[in-house]
């Protein structure tokens, strides 16, 4: 009997819109299934609340998800809320859960989804997974680089094998438990790096190249980021698992939610051995925020892989229902074309995708693949 308690950090922008959303999802799943009780505090946290009181993150908020089973996060930051030095406050909280908690892998799935149109004319089913380092990387001095009067300004690299190992790692458990690329159906890991040109990088290669050898049911790929992009756009239906370091997955998992609809449609995990935080890839939306129009898919497929992880973890097959149910649900709702928000190039609300998700959990059955 699975029984959880999540915090939800709503935060700023859209946040709160597509919180609302997600969180009466969740309720509703939980109502339906006898065996999974999720119980959820919402704590306020964020770009406005730091306006209002100086402090985007309470201790006793980060104490909470240090011990909840799970983050929620909604989107945390407004472009100008920034400390005297420039930083941007969402670090405060995004960041520093990262750090602290040890989320040490963002994962983003990257599929074709049913009714969206294609970005990419005429191309194959899209399904792969990029996994981030998240806490290494080019971002690891993150402002602490150095400026040297105003001529010269540096920020280094970290790339650790242990941290490099770690990543991969998940990266190659992903893969086992995937059905492979869509090409044909071949499992595979790609390490995309510039193995080329930085030391750092051919460091990273060298050390996924090992783990690779532990894994020899499944196959393995480098690609130059460079050419990534490329192929990101010419023949995505060739990747399964895409493993990069922080700054190379940052990029081109944008470029990815972009190819499959964009990021009102893009989840993503944080993760790391003991906690694990779920939020849309896309940032808190202030052009759009508090007009209810922002698309919430990609918060729910985040609950959805929220409920997923809980349910690995813990061996807990309710919680693996409710997932899938959600994703179900939500993949119908694109499916029937009868709801669809703006980005998407529809008129309907966030409120109404939210109502159109609920109604669809109700008349659908569970198992879409994840
Ligand atoms: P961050 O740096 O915090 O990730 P960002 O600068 O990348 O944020 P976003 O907030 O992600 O910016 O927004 C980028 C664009 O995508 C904006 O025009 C925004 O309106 C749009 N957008 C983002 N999320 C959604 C959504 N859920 N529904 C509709 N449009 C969205």
């Amino acid at each position: 009997m699975g029984n959880y308690s999540i915090v939800a950090l709503p935060g700023d922008g859209i946040g709160p819109e597509i919180t609302d959303v997600a969180l009466r999802v969740l309720d509703r799943v939980t109502a339906a299934l006898p065996d999974l009780t999720v119980s959820v505090a919402s704590h306020d946290a964020g770009a406005e609340r730091w306006r209002r009181t100086g402090t985007a993150m309470p201790e006793e908020t980060f104490e909470a998800c240090q011990r909840a089973d799970a983050i929620l996060m909604g989107a945390i930051g407004l472009p100008d809320a920034r400390h005297p030095d420039g930083r941007e406050v969402n670090g405060d909280v995004i960041f520093r859960l990262r750090f602290a908690l040890d989320l040490f892998a963002g994962i983003r799935p990257v599929r074709s989804l049913p009714g969206v149109p294609d970005t990419l004319a005429g191309a194959p089913r899209i399904d792969y997974v990029v996994v981030r380092e998240n806490v290494e990387g080019l971002y690891a001095s993150r402002t602490g680089g150095t400026n040297v009067r105003g001529e010269v300004a540096t920020d280094t690299i970290v790339i650790t094998a242990n941290g490099t190992r770690k990543v991969c790692e998940i990266a190659f458990d992903l893969a086992a438990r995937r059905t492979g690329r869509p090409q044909d159906g071949r499992r595979v890991v790609t390490c995309v790096d510039k193995a080329n040109v930085l030391s750092s990088y051919a460091f990273f290669r060298s050390v996924f190249d090992e783990v690779a050898d532990a894994h020899d049911d499944i196959g393995r790929d480098h690609v130059y980021v460079d050419a990534m992009t490329a192929f990101q756009v010419q023949r995505p239906e060739t990747f399964d698992v895409v493993v990069a370091e922080n700054m190379f997955g940052d990029i081109i998992s944008d470029l990815a939610a972009a190819t499959v609809g964009g990021l009102g449609l893009a989840a993503s995990a944080d993760v790391g051995y003991r906690h694990g935080m779920f939020q849309p890839a896309h940032g808190s939306a202030p052009d759009i925020a508090g007009r209810d129009v922002a698309n919430p898919t990609a918060m729910v497929l985040s609950t959805a892989m929220m409920l997923d992880w809980l349910g690995r973890r813990h061996d807990d097959q309710a919680a693996l229902d409710a997932a899938a149910m959600i994703d179900a649900a939500a993949l119908r709702v694109l499916e029937r074309g009868e709801t669809v928000t703006a980005d998407l190039g529809g008129s309907a609300s966030c409120s109404a995708m939210g109502e159109a998700i609920l109604a669809a959990l109700g008349d659908g059955t569970t198992g879409a693949a994840r």
